[in-house]
């Protein structure tokens, strides 16, 4: 048996996205507008069927950043952000010079709590401001409770950014993640479920949003021959050729959220068998979750004391990547000092989960090489 490394979540190509840079090539364009940046627009419109616009960009954290932008946040105001995440979610809110106020997850999908994001509003309000947003994730592809977080939102009228970097394919009720914020966002950076090398998406409800979004990723350019410009621009839109590798993915991202999917219940027939340890679902049938990447918690009090870390540490040795669930944004050194509404839900996720190896494109060796390293850690 070979022992290459087996990744997280690498990029898994279809096919058809060489295609689709070649004809870029052959009619040079080579820029960031093209047919490939419209068709991959429409392709997405299309997949997410509600009556959503799509803009590309050059990556999701663009798209978060042009989403504020879009609600009216500016310096000064507050923002209020899930701490469990990848700090791309927060990061654009300081980019704005506003402020962000942390929330903490609930147990059933591990995002943002709507208790505790209601506790937070009122406790923002009586201190004199208003949130100007709230940005819940779909962390590893599971939607967040999201008629719990959208009853909260609306009763104070706080409009939602939805961060669904993690989350094409999945669905709540049949409606796909990425359509249930007031302005959604996609990723494609290389190790999402889909990729065009990096990139990423914001979706409206409007056409006149998405215009004013691409507007902005364009460096903001008045309508005039020469170059004239009344508001702050960007460089944020996305290159014909990422475009191209994105119309490729999107002919096989249904088969990517399957196989996805397909892991993940690989992981639950082994873990069945192993005592203390539990492979992440969605909580009931309402949730249709493209499993992005399968995560187990580790109780140590049932597993003789084996820690997540011991488990971690273990299949380094084989050669297997494996990661700690994302650190909460609370108790991240550049965040210390926001405030952060919650017990300790996030922190425990933190201390007691892993990220196992979920790509859509492992082998059956590869598959058999994990299954042996987790009976060999678990039944020692
Ligand atoms: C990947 C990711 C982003 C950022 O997307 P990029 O395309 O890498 O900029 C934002 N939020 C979450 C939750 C992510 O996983």
């Amino acid at each position: 048996m070979n022992n290459d490394k087996i990744w997280l979540s690498s990029p898994h190509m279809g096919g058809s996205e060489q295609k689709f840079v070649q004809e870029a090539f052959d009619a040079n364009w080579v820029a960031p507008l093209g047919p490939n940046v419209t068709g991959l627009e429409q392709d997405l419109e299309q997949y997410l069927k509600s009556d959503v616009f799509v803009g590309a960009l050059s990556s999701g954290t663009a798209a978060i950043h042009l989403g504020l932008i879009l609600l009216g946040v500016k310096a000064g105001d507050e923002v209020i952000c899930q701490s469990m995440t990848f700090s791309a979610s927060a990061n654009p809110i300081m980019y704005q010079g506003a402020t962000p106020i942390f929330i903490d997850s609930e147990l059933d999908t591990w995002n943002m709590c709507p208790k505790a994001l209601e506790a937070a509003i009122r406790d923002r309000i009586s201190k004199g401001k208003k949130p100007k947003a709230i940005i819940p994730v779909h962390l590893y592809g599971t939607p967040y409770k999201i008629e719990e977080i959208r009853a909260v939102a609306d009763a104070y009228e706080i409009p939602i950014l939805e961060d669904s970097a993690e989350a094409l394919g999945s669905r709540y009720k049949g409606k796909m993640c990425g359509t249930f914020g007031d302005i959604g966002v996609l990723s494609f950076n290389g190790n999402k479920i889909i990729t065009t090398s990096g990139g990423g998406a914001i979706v409206t409800s409007t056409k006149a949003l998405k215009d004013r979004a691409v507007f902005f990723s364009t460096q903001s350019r008045d309508n005039a021959p020469h170059y004239q410009h009344s508001e702050i621009g960007y460089n944020y839109r996305m290159s014909n050729i990422c475009a191209g590798i994105g119309r490729g993915q999107m002919e096989v991202l249904d088969k990517h959220v399957d196989l996805r999917r397909q892991m993940r219940a690989f992981y639950v027939d082994i873990f069945a068998e192993i005592e203390g340890v539990s492979v992440f679902s969605t909580p009931n049938e309402d949730y249709f979750s493209n499993y992005w990447l399968s995560a187990i918690l580790v109780d140590s009090n049932r597993t003789n004391g084996k820690t997540r870390e011991d488990f971690r540490l273990f299949m380094e040795q084989f050669n297997i990547e494996t990661r700690p669930l994302w650190k909460p944004m609370h108790l991240q050194p550049i965040f210390a000092e926001y405030p952060y509404y919650g017990e300790s839900v996030s922190e425990e996720l933190f201390n007691n989960g892993l990220c196992l190896p979920s790509g859509s494109n492992l082998s059956e060796n590869e598959k058999s090489r994990l299954k042996s390293a987790i009976i060999t850690f678990f039944k020692a």
